[in-house]
């Protein structure tokens, strides 16, 4: 059994990915070590959405590789989106790497390994699951943090130009309606509070058990109706005492009337939706193979907005994509403006090996896209900062996720994803509650607030903390998760 340390790159997916890759070899009597320099095994969860990741990867396998001529039985795993795209590749371009493992053959690590340690030789297992699909269930911890990822898909049908996804992740594979349930239902009974339902193309859902009634609203005949609305109500039915639902990443393409009814009954559900739009310019959007044009992502925003009094939404932009002329950038500014987002991830188009793109060439100079990509957070700033601001005086519900950077604070997110952090209330036991906040300040990203009176009498006073369980997932992140392009 070896000491190993595993390191994440890129999305949420992977980040997901890594805790079952955590669950696989504890569960095979593997024992993670906090400092890599004393880890046996190192592995690399990798990303290759944008190159800036694939540098990281690179450069951590180079510093990898010295290591190992002073300790030749390092085992070194690449795993995720750069291992399922270049396979063998990688092992003929770095020789320090002992096994390359794809996103569907996660399970199978624990024998890679012995394999390795019998004196086999490199090794790659990149094979998608298309047969017959296989989605770990993440194993429930008491006391764990109060909010879960739960997926419900993989891979995606979509062929964004830009994106490597349809690639690395394979065709889109869903998992089986009563699964999902009975993986909420582990975890709300082991203290989970809120889950967010991950996929690549998220609302494209649709149940390979065929057990789920249509949703009220759903519309056979849409070629963009999915089954995801009725995958949310039947959490919402099965699920009673899970207290609050997200999803990422849902393609606009699957905003569907049923989606929105859903979002305007369902209690559970956040008033917050990240929709990745990418570009306002129509022009754009076709050559980004989008399938939406701006009208259409606008009416369905709107029609969401209207349905759900208070939603918030935020979004993913790419900024200098192949063509990008001053005036399709100013459509993506005066879009962001429009609907008033209060969030947004952006980036420089990079582009990527095996995407369509590549044929489209690189002609918007680092330093314009530099500048767009400054000017658009300067606008989606401003937004945020109103928005924040707004808050002051308000008194939002917020889900206490444990806390802060200060221990004498608790941090948390309200139902429409502002952060707020809590003063005043290290005397009280508040990780995993909801509770109501008053809202006294603002900060560039984040809130501050008390808890009202009420609130405070009702909580529980704090106990003292507890050991650390060495069961309890630790993934570290080389960088902050981002989204993945959906
Ligand atoms: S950007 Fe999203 S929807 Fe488009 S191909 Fe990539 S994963 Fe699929």
């Amino acid at each position: 059994m070896a000491r190993y340390s595993l390191l994440t790159f890129g999305c949420q997916m992977n980040v997901h990915d890594s805790e079952r890759m955590h669950e696989v070899l504890r569960g095979a009597g593997h024992v993670e070590v906090a400092d890599a320099d004393a880890a046996e095994v190192v592995v690399l969860n990798t990303c290759s959405v944008r190159e800036k990741a694939e540098q990281k990867l690179l450069s951590e396998v180079g510093r990898l590789a010295k290591r190992k001529r002073s300790e030749p039985a390092l085992v070194v795993v690449v795993a995720g989106c750069v291992a399922q795209q270049e396979g063998e590749r990688l092992l003929s371009r770095e020789r320090a790497i002992d096994i390359v493992i794809g996103p569907d053959n996660i399970a199978e690590l624990p024998r890679l390994l012995e394999d390795v340690a019998l004196g086999g030789p490199p090794t790659v297992r990149t094979v998608f699951d298309v047969d017959s699909p296989r989605f770990l269930t993440a194993t429930s911890v008491a006391g764990a943090a109060p909010t879960a990822f739960v997926t419900i898909m993989k891979g995606c049908d979509e062929r964004c130009s830009f994106c490597i996804v349809p690639t690395t992740r394979g065709p889109e594979r869903y998992r089986p309606s009563g699964e999902v349930v009975a993986e909420i239902a582990a975890l709300v009974a082991s203290g989970v509070r809120e889950v967010t339902l991950l996929g690549q193309t998220v609302n494209s859902y649709a149940d390979p058990s065929r057990a789920l009634p249509p949703a009220p609203g759903a519309d056979p005949s849409d070629p963009d109706e999915s089954e995801f609305a009725a995958l949310l109500r039947h959490v919402a039915a099965e699920v009673p005492a899970l207290a609050r639902l997200r999803y990422t990443s849902p393609h606009p393409r699957h905003l569907t009337p049923s989606l929105i009814r859903a979002h305007a009954e369902l209690a559970l559900l956040a008033r917050h939706l990240h929709l990745p739009v990418q570009s306002g310019s129509d022009r754009q959007l076709k050559r980004m193979i989008r399938r939406y044009t701006r009208a259409e992502y606008v009416d369905r925003v709107r029609a969401l907005e209207a349905a759900v009094p208070g939603l918030t939404m935020s979004t993913d932009v790419i900024v200098g994509f192949p063509g990008e002329t001053e005036e399709d950038f100013e459509e993506t500014l005066s879009m962001v403006r429009e609907l008033d987002f209060k969030g947004l991830f952006a980036f420089k188009y990079s582009p990527r090996p095996g995407t369509p793109a590549l044929k489209l060439g690189d002609d918007v100079s680092e330093d314009v896209k530099s500048d767009r990509l400054a000017r658009l957070f300067e606008v989606s700033e401003a937004l945020l900062g109103a928005h924040l601001e707004s808050l002051v005086g308000t008194t939002p519900r917020v889900l206490v996720e444990g806390p802060g950077r200060d221990p004498k604070t608790y941090s948390g997110r309200s139902d429409r994803n502002a952060i707020v952090h809590l003063d005043g209330a290290d005397d009280l036991e508040l990780t995993g509650s909801i509770v109501d906040v008053v809202v006294t300040r603002a900060y560039k990203h984040s809130v501050a607030g008390e808890l009202t009176p009420a609130a405070r009498a009702a909580a529980a006073p704090r106990r003292p903390a507890p050991k650390p369980d060495r069961r309890r997932l630790t993934v570290v992140a080389a960088e902050e998760p981002e989204a993945c392009p959906s």
